[in-house]
């Protein structure tokens, strides 16, 4: 719960004009707050990006976000060596193109009193008096500015330098690329498409329809060249052309790093991809960084972590754990695992989302104990999972 506070002191500010910025910005704006968001780019991230998230982003966002909707899914199928597992969706994910959803984030974010400024890069920050005075360089470093806020948001992304800057150790992270394709003829446009072959990645390849004609053909690597090669070999496999390729690092959720930092002359909180609130199990940031985003204005409205932080960390905690399991798997654990779906689990897989996932596993187990025996399995022998630090 929001506790709406008009408060004439020092405003927050918040490094990081994105999604999670510019939602944390949207809350505390409501609540009265006076808000500064610092945008480095000299606009809005341009940068296509199709995402697919669970239904819960509605949820979590109430009536904003509905611009950004591109499409919905309604069916996965799932691919291994062969065999194909397939299941429909209670409620169906949706597709968001990212550049709609930050443009709509930052509208709402201004109408609640937030002053939005872009060309605003953070280069770092010094504890005075009561307060906590940040250098920005305006317009590509032609320009510098000193401002005074009270409280600082780190919501700059996997390399934060807010992170840096008040302590916070560098995270891991892995390569995520996907490139624009035609759909294949066959393929429905409110079907995702996912491929584990464990000889490429880790992960997954998936394939996620934008519209009635094109989709997004992507994966996670675990090294950013290679991980470009490898997707155009599938790409060539799947005769599918690329069109137009996206890509950048994301955090490895590793473990819950505390949000907060108390320095001498405020606090310094972390948000979305630069606190590390990313699932690690499907690699997907949106619905966590939202929902940290929630919790960490509710901790500075309230004084403090309250228990949206907790249930979130418990969710990445559950996403972690599936994770370590699967990490290791080869061809044949993943053929075993899509055997092992009955017809009572895949109702299972179909009315839970992915962002509950405690819940999803307990009842999977449920109404396929094997489940539980093959999967304690795998955690006993898995190995690490790696990823590569980045610098500052
Ligand atoms: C290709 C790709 C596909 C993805 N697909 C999915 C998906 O399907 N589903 C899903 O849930 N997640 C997906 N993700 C992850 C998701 O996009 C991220 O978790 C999410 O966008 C993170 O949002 P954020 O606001 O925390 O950070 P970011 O979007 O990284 O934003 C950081 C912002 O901070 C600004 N900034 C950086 N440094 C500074 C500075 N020094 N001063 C001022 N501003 C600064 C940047 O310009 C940027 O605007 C995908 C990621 C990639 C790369």
């Amino acid at each position: 719960m929001i506790e709406t506070s008009r408060n004439t002191g020092s405003p927050v500010g918040i490094v990081g004009g994105s999604v999670a910025g510019l939602f944390t910005a949207l809350l505390l704006g409501r609540a009265g707050r006076a808000v500064k968001v610092f945008e480095g780019g000299e606009d809005f991230d341009n940068r296509t990006r199709t995402l697919i998230v669970t239904s819960r982003m509605k949820d979590v966002l109430g009536g904003v976000g509905k611009a950004a909707r591109v499409n919905e899914i309604r069916r996965f199928e799932l691919f291994t060596d062969g065999r194909v597992a397939r299941f429909s969706l209670r409620q169906p994910d949706i597709v968001i193109e990212r550049t709609r959803l930050i443009r709509e984030l930052a509208s709402a974010a201004e109408a609640s009193g937030c002053e939005v400024q872009l060309g605003r890069r953070f280069v770092s920050m010094e504890e005075r008096g009561d307060g906590l005075n940040i250098q920005l360089e305006r317009h590509g470093g032609s320009q510098s500015e000193e401002v005074r806020v009270g409280t600082v948001v780190g919501a700059d992304g996997a390399a934060s330098r807010v992170a840096r800057a008040a302590g916070w150790p560098a995270q891991n992270t892995v390569p995520l690329v996907q490139s624009i394709v035609r759909l294949p003829d066959d393929m429905p446009s409110d079907v995702t498409r996912v491929w584990f072959i464990p000889d490429d990645t880790p992960y997954f390849y998936w394939l996620i329809p934008h519209s009635a004609t094109r989709g997004v053909v992507g994966l996670i690597g675990e090294d950013g060249p290679a991980t470009r090669h490898v997707l155009e070999r599938f790409l060539e496999r799947k005769h599918l052309e690329p069109l137009e390729y996206q890509a950048a690092r994301i955090p490895l959720y590793s473990k819950w790093i505390p949000i907060r930092r108390k320095l001498n002359g405020g606090d310094v909180y972390l948000v979305g991809d630069a606190a590390g609130h990313v699932k690690v199990s499907t690699v997907g940031g949106i619905v966590t960084g939202l929902r940290g985003a929630h919790g960490v204005a509710e901790a500075i409205l309230n004084g403090g972590p309250g228990p949206r932080l907790r249930a979130l960390r418990r969710e990445l905690d559950v996403h972690l754990l599936i994770r370590k399991v699967i990490h290791n798997f080869t061809q044949a654990h993943y053929s075993h695992l899509v055997d092992l779906l009955n017809t009572r689990a895949r109702k299972e897989l179909e009315t839970n989302t992915r962002d509950e996932p405690g819940r999803m596993l307990w009842r999977l187990c449920l109404q396929q104990p094997r489940f539980l025996l093959f999967g304690l399995r795998a955690f006993l022998t898995s190995g690490a999972f790696p990823g590569r630090r980045i610098a500052a």
